[in-house]
C-alpha cells in the first residue's frame, strides 16, 4: 500500500505537465490514502455480516413435545421421533444383510407401522408391504461403469391412498441401514423416524391427500443404492410415483439442506418456497450433477431408473461425524427433529394435493435457488441468472473503460493501468501460493483435515 501510494505520487509529480486529464496529486491522494476509520468500519462490516450467518445458520426451531399437540394438532411433534430414534440407534450399525438391519430394524418399523394403521382415521385407506427384492444394475461413476448386483434386500412400504382413484403418487425415501462403523443416526435414522411421525399425522387427519403417498422405508443404501433400485424397477406402487423427496445425510445434525432438484421442473420451487423453514443452495446440484464427486444418493436411482422428478435433501454439518460411531442418536440437536419433520410434514401435504402430479406440465429449465437466513427462498431460472451475470460483466468492463479512456493512453497512464493491472494480477498468485502452501504445510504434518472440525481456521486463508 505504502508503495504504490509513493510510486503514484513521485509518477504525478513529473507527469502533471503531460496530460491535463491525468488526476492531480491530490485527487489521487483522495483515492489511494483512505483514513483509517473506514479500514474499521469495513472490518466491522465484515465481522458483523459473519456473525449474523452463523447465528442464523445455527438457529434451529423449537422442538415440540406431546403437550404440545392439544395446542397443535396438526403438527410435527420432535419428542415422539426422538424417542423412535433412540430405540433404532440403540440396535448398533444396521448393516444391509445383518440380523440388526434385516431382522430388528424391519421389526420395529413394520411394528410402528401396524400401531399406525390400527389407530387411523377411519376415512384413511393405508397399506403397508415388506418388498424382499433382487436385480443388478450398472452406474456410471466419475466415468466408469459400475455394476451392482443384490440379493435378497428389503423395503417396507406404505401406501396412503389418495382420493382421486388413479396411480399417480409422491414417493417419500430414507434408509434404515447403515454403515458397519456407524449407529446411523443422521444417516439416515432421523429421517425413518420422521417419516414415521408424518406418517402419524396423515393417518390421524380425517382429509385424504388428493394423490397417493408413498413411503418408502429402504434396507440397502450404503452398499450402495440398492435397495432403492429394487422398488423402483419391480415393485408394485412404483409406477405411479411422480416425484420423490429423497432425504439423507453427510453429517450430523443442524438443518436438513435442499441441495438437488429437477431435472427440468422449475415449479418445484414454489412448493418449497412455502416450507416452514426454507433452507436451501443450488450450488450442490452443480457438484453432483457435473459428477464431481464419486458418491451419489438414491435420488439418481429414482431418477435414472423410474424417470422421477424430485427434490434431495441433507443434513450437513459436523461432516467429520459421517460414517464413525460419532453419527450417534446423542448428538442430534431436539431442534433437528422439528427442522425436517415441519418441512417434511409441509411439502407432503402440499405435493400430495399438486395438480402437477397428474398432468403433463410442460416445463424446462433450470434454477438457481437459496434461502435468505432461512426466511424465505430466492429462486429464479438460469436465464434470468446469465442475463443478471452478464450485466454484471459488462458494467465492470465498462467501469473498466470509462477509467482507463479517461486517463488516455499517454505513456505515464499506460505505466499506470499496467502496473495496476500487474499489482492486482500478482495479488492473486500470491494468495493462490499462499493457500497452497498452508495446505501443503497441514498435509504434511497430519493435519490435512482440521478445518473440518475448526472452520474458523478459514480466517487464515483470508
Ligand atoms: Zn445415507
Amino acid at each position: 500500500m505504502r508503495k504504490r501510494y509513493d510510486f503514484e505520487q513521485r509518477e504525478s509529480e513529473h507527469d502533471l505537465s503531460l496530460d491535463s486529464n491525468f488526476p492531480t496529486e491530490k485527487s489521487r491522494h483522495s483515492v489511494h490514502s483512505i483514513p483509517v476509520y473506514a479500514g474499521v468500519l469495513v472490518l466491522l462490516y465484515l465481522i458483523l455480516l459473519y456473525g449474523l450467518v452463523i447465528y442464523f445458520n445455527g438457529r434451529l426451531p423449537a422442538a415440540l413435545n406431546v403437550q404440545d399437540e392439544s395446542e397443535n394438532p396438526s403438527a410435527f411433534i420432535s419428542s415422539r421421533a426422538i424417542h423412535d430414534l433412540q430405540l433404532l440407534t440403540k440396535m448398533g450399525p444396521r448393516i444391509t444383510g445383518g440380523y440388526e438391519n434385516e431382522v430388528l430394524a424391519v421389526d420395529f418399523i413394520t411394528r410402528e407401522i401396524n400401531f399406525i394403521v390400527q389407530q387411523a382415521h377411519k376415512n384413511q385407506k393405508i397399506e403397508w408391504d415388506v418388498q424382499v427384492t433382487s436385480g443388478a444394475y450398472t452406474l456410471d461413476l466419475l466415468h466408469v461403469d459400475q455394476i451392482n448386483a443384490y440379493a435378497n434386500v428389503q423395503n417396507v412400504v406404505v401406501k396412503v391412498h389418495g382420493t382421486n382413484d388413479t396411480e399417480n403418487s409422491l414417493l417419500v425415501n430414507a434408509h434404515f441401514d447403515s454403515v458397519p462403523t456407524s449407529p446411523g443416526g443422521s444417516d439416515d435414522g432421523i429421517n425413518v423416524v420422521a417419516m414415521l411421525e408424518v406418517l402419524r399425522k396423515l393417518s390421524k387427519s380425517s382429509a385424504r391427500p388428493l394423490h397417493n403417498i408413498i413411503l418408502l422405508f429402504n434396507g440397502a443404501e450404503e452398499t450402495p443404492l440398492q435397495a432403492s433400485h429394487g422398488f423402483i424397477t419391480k415393485h408394485k406402487w412404483a409406477k405411479g410415483c411422480k416425484v420423490v423427496l429423497n432425504l439423507e445425510a453427510c453429517g450430523a445434525g443442524g438443518k436438513m439442506i435442499l441441495f438437488q432438484t429437477g431435472p427440468q421442473t422449475p415449479w418445484l420451487m414454489d412448493y418449497y418456497s412455502k416450507v416452514p423453514h426454507p433452507y436451501a443452495q443450488a450450488a450442490g446440484e452443480e457438484i453432483f450433477q457435473n459428477g464431481w464427486i464419486p458418491s451419489d444418493t438414491d435420488y439418481r436411482i429414482f431418477r435414472d431408473f423410474g424417470g422421477l422428478v424430485g427434490m434431495d435433501f441433507a443434513f450437513y454439518v459436523n461432516g467429520y461425524r459421517y460414517h464413525t460411531k460419532y453419527d450417534d442418536f446423542e448428538n442430534i440437536p431436539s431442534g433437528s427433529y422439528q427442522h425436517v419433520g415441519d418441512n417434511l410434514l409441509h411439502l407432503v401435504n402440499s405435493l400430495s394435493r399438486a395438480p402437477e402430479l397428474s398432468e403433463e406440465v410442460p416445463t424446462s429449465g433450470k434454477m438457481v435457488f437459496f434461502d435468505f437466513l432461512g426466511y424465505f427462498m430466492v429462486y429464479y431460472t438460469t436465464s434470468i441468472a446469465t442475463v443478471m451475470n452478464m450485466a454484471a460483466v459488462l458494467a465492470s468492463t465498462a467501469v473498466a473503460v470509462y477509467g482507463i479512456t479517461k486517463l488516455g493512453f499517454t505513456k505515464s497512464s499506460t505505466k499506470y493501468i499496467v502496473t495496476t493491472f500487474l499489482a492486482l494480477l500478482s495479488g492473486w498468485i500470491l494468495a493462490a501460493v499462499v493457500m497452497l502452501l498452508t495446505a501443503l504445510l497441514l498435509d504434511n504434518s497430519g493435519r490435512a483435515m482440521t478445518w473440518y472440525a475448526n472452520p474458523w481456521l478459514i480466517f487464515g486463508l483470508m
